[in-house]
């Protein structure tokens, strides 16, 4: 007690943008290229031609949720049918969960769907229909909108000055300044927000972050760099120590690299001369995802017009994939053996069915695999046809019969559909 505890040292330069000529110079080089180069998107035109502002910001939001761990390419068709289905704020508040589901099947992590749906709720309930204007409202009023997706409709939708960090801005970032400390870290994350503020332009926010965020997007992507053909390569530390084999010379880079600069790779792992600016950015390693097992069942009926049936029933309103229809399934323990899991799963059919299902009667089909961002899920696959009708107890969770093509209009996961 009593000894005050120093100020946090400021990093290194050459981790820094301190230099207003070159931050000039970066801004002007980056937006001339995106001015040129940039990929033609439906948000895009959107949020350029939309006067109304509340319906541009919404634009613009629908597209920066979708975009969140999905490619673009991925994203623009549905993005199109969103916006044909649901305009405006008004009407997505009007929607079931049940149709935002179907429309979102398919692009998976599907509580940012719902969580948009309750947003937009909100924003007509609350604020009577008109968006927050201010990434720090955007951020605070809106359910299910981080600090990023509010810094990106704050400056894309309404031109405030304020910068971005996402996946891509976050290597950009890092390459730029030789930034190798785990760029995962709460205290890296940080600088660079501070470093994302500095940079955006004044003028043209929106465009300059949407610049450097596809500049990360298709040229300093993450395996081969087009270092070449990079507007910003003047300015970037970890291209001009891959051509000259060391860090540029600036005052103080003594300081840095050798001590415990809290923004350098660290000393155990230093430059690795084979990678070049891909050294950069680096990240603790990440968890191995969680094995799970499900045994799930195809359960068949003919339907009236002789057609086969299929029966869904819906999961829970909450955790992984909720609110989504799948054949019935249960969670297996592991390592148990395959006559085991059968029976699991004719005990848990037989709850849904009221009455007994012989685990011998499930015909073994295969294994289905697939991969949610944290879970490594194997569907062990079963079917079974039914003769006469079954009636399904309602006490549990909703059901129907569906025929193929309903399946497919269903708001069911990726891996239902691999099933
Ligand atoms: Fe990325 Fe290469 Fe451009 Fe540096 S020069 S920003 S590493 S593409």
């Amino acid at each position: 007690a009593g000894v005050p505890a120093a100020a946090p040292a400021l990093p290194p330069a050459r981790h820094l943008f301190s230099d207003p000529a070159e931050v000039e110079a970066l801004r002007r080089n980056l937006l001339a290229w995106y001015d040129r180069c940039k990929r033609d998107l439906p948000w895009r035109a959107l949020a350029a031609a939309e006067p109304d502002a509340d319906r541009r910001g919404y634009a613009v939001w629908v597209s920066e949720i979708m975009l969140q761990q999905t490619q673009v390419a991925t994203v623009i068709d549905y993005y199109t049918r969103w916006m044909q289905k649901w305009p405006t704020l008004q009407a997505l508040a009007q929607a079931s969960l049940e149709e935002v589901n179907e429309l979102w099947a398919g692009l998976g992590y599907y509580s940012r769907g719902k969580r948009l749906q309750e947003a937009a709720r909100k924003v007509v309930s609350q604020l009577a229909g008109r968006m927050p204007r201010r990434a720090e409202e955007l951020q605070k009023l809106l359910p299910g909108v981080g600090r990023y997706t509010a810094g990106a409709i704050a400056s894309i939708s309404y031109g405030q000055a304020t910068g971005v960090v996402d996946g891509n801005v976050i290597r950009v970032l890092c390459r730029l300044r030789c930034i190798g400390a785990d760029s995962s870290s709460p205290a890296v994350i940080d600088r660079l927000w501070d470093m994302a503020n500095v940079l955006v332009d004044r003028s043209r926010p929106g465009d300059f972050n949407q610049a450097l965020m596809e500049l990360g997007a298709t040229v300093c992507v993450p395996k081969s760099p087009l270092c070449g053909e990079c507007p910003v390569k003047q300015h970037c530390q970890a291209w001009r120590r891959k051509l000259f084999g060391k860090a540029h010379p600036v005052p103080d880079v003594e300081d840095c690299g050798v001590g415990d600069c809290p923004l350098c790779p660290p000393a155990t792992e230093p430059w690795d001369s084979s990678l070049g600016v891909t050294n950069f950015p680096r990240k603790a390693a990440k968890k191995p995802p969680r094995a799970m097992r499900t045994a799930t069942c195809v359960l068949e009926r003919r339907g009236c017009h002789g057609a086969p049936e299929y029966l869904l029933v819906q999961r829970p309103s909450s955790g992984l994939l909720a609110g989504l229809w799948e054949f019935p399934s249960v969670p297996l323990a592991q390592d148990l053996q395959e006559e085991k899991e059968r029976e699991e799963l004719a005990d848990y059919l037989q709850v849904w069915m009221g009455q007994p299902v012989a685990a011998k009667g499930l015909q073994f089909i295969g294994e289905v695999i697939h991969i949610f961002s944290h879970i490594h899920q194997t569907y062990v696959v079963y079917s079974l046809h039914l003769d006469g009708d079954v009636t399904l107890d309602p006490a549990l969770s909703p059901s129907r019969w569906v025929t193929e093509d309903e399946f497919h209009a269903s708001a069911v996961s990726t891996a239902m559909k691999k099933v």
